[in-house]
């Protein structure tokens, strides 16, 4: 018979959003394992921005959650030793309704760590950001980069060294039964389950996922290799169609016309939901991306036009040395319209935890430390 192990909590995928469940159970003074089906961990977790971008939820209910991640964060890569650098971000504007939607915003929230810059400040914090036309910029010191490659592979081993948390990689959980969880090999027996398992609605609780509303959204990315000479392009840089993504925008008046403006100049743009971000990483890299598509299935090719439509749009606001791409993937996470989470129990002391719209590296560990406290 296999030896039957013993934790106090199962966390089932060992993305940022099992990892954080791990790190807040751990903390508590609990006994954690961690299952993942793969090797190492591949899905969202490590295809994304590596962006922890509080002001994308600034003045809404989850800023505060977003801030308290933010300081996690920095206690990881501390910890763990992977690079995060504070580095903020720069919203710039080129047109004068982009420019009133950053005015509207920063006297909206005002106090806040958002202050308006003219093109000249603007032209001072970075060299990356076009200056042909630049109206104004809106700088927000909160948010972090990381490499989310480096970040997903080092908290693992610290959670392990520090906690004593047990990982289990290439371990697919298919069935609960609680207090019995068994993977192919072994034999577990724990008291509670977190379901972290991202866009994977179809192995656990598929009855769960098919009946919530939950759909799943398809992301193209595109990366370069690193800058010559030891470029660095400062804050993150976004402009006008990241302004009509994003909600904390959405209470600014000027935002309508903002886009309706934008699906005048940018209908493909529009069609293929892309809002166009560029941030850069330790090696010096730059991250660049994203589409958005929704549904169950995706198609398992990347378009070239959609990647095209990507580095048409960033011209029009940043510019570095080199913008040769040297890999180009997409990711997908879970989506439920209007709402940036999915919390459900399919049988007690079983919860399914899905942190949806795009929020994951910033909202997974304010929101895994409520959920383990029983706040939610
Ligand atoms: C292109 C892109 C850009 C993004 N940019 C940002 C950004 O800049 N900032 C931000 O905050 N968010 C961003 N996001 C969102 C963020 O990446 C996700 O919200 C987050 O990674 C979701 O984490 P997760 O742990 O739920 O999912 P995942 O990282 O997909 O992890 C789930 C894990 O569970 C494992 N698993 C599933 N089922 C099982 C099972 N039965 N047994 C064992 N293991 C299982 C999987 O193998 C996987 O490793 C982006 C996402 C994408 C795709």
């Amino acid at each position: 018979l296999p030896t039957e192990h013993r934790a106090d909590v199962a966390v089932i995928g060992a993305g940022i959003v099992g990892l954080a469940h791990a790190l807040a159970a751990a903390r508590r003074g609990l006994r954690v394992a961690v299952f993942e089906r793969e090797q190492r961990a591949v899905g969202a977790s490590v295809r994304n921005f590596g962006l922890h971008w509080p002001v994308g939820l600034a003045l809404t209910p989850l800023h505060e959650r977003a801030l308290r991640g933010r300081a996690r964060w920095l206690e990881a890569a501390a910890k763990a030793g992977f690079w995060c650098v504070e580095n903020g971000s720069l919203f710039l504007a080129y047109h004068a309704d982009e420019q009133a939607v950053l005015e509207e915003f920063e006297s909206r929230a005002n106090g806040s760590t958002c202050v308006l810059l003219t093109a000249q400040d603007v032209a001072r914090r970075t060299s990356a950001a076009q200056t042909n036309g630049l109206r104004c910029g809106l700088f927000s010191a909160t948010e972090l980069t990381i490499d989310p490659r480096e970040a997903i592979r080092k908290i693992p081993a610290w959670l392990t060294e520090a906690y004593g948390v047990a990982f289990r990689f290439g371990a697919p959980v298919n069935a609960i039964t609680l207090p019995v969880l068994e993977t192919v090999t072994e034999s577990w027996r724990v008291e509670r389950a977190f379901v972290c398992s991202g866009a994977d609605f179809e192995t656990l609780y598929p009855q769960h996922f098919a009946g919530s509303g939950l759909t799943k959204c398809k992301l193209q990315m595109l990366r370069t290799a690193p800058q010559p000479a030891g470029w660095r392009l400062g804050p993150t840089l976004c402009s006008g169609l990241t302004m009509a993504r994003y909600d904390n925008f959405s209470g600014c008046p000027s935002i309508r016309p903002l886009r309706e403006r934008l699906a005048r100049d940018w209908p493909e743009h529009v069609r293929w939901s892309i809002h166009v971000m560029l941030a850069q990483n330790e090696l010096g890299e730059l991250i660049t991306g994203d589409t958005h598509e929704y549904g169950l299935t995706f198609d398992p090719f990347d378009s070239e036009r959609a990647n095209q439509l990507i580095l048409a749009y960033l011209s029009t606001f940043a510019q570095a040395p080199s913008l040769e791409i040297a890999e180009r993937w997409h990711g997908i996470y879970s989506w439920l319209e209007g709402h940036s989470e999915f919390v459900a129990e399919p049988e007690p002391g079983v919860t399914i935890v899905q942190i949806t719209n795009g929020l994951g590296m910033t909202l997974a560990f304010g929101m895994a430390e409520e959920i383990v406290n029983g706040e939610i």
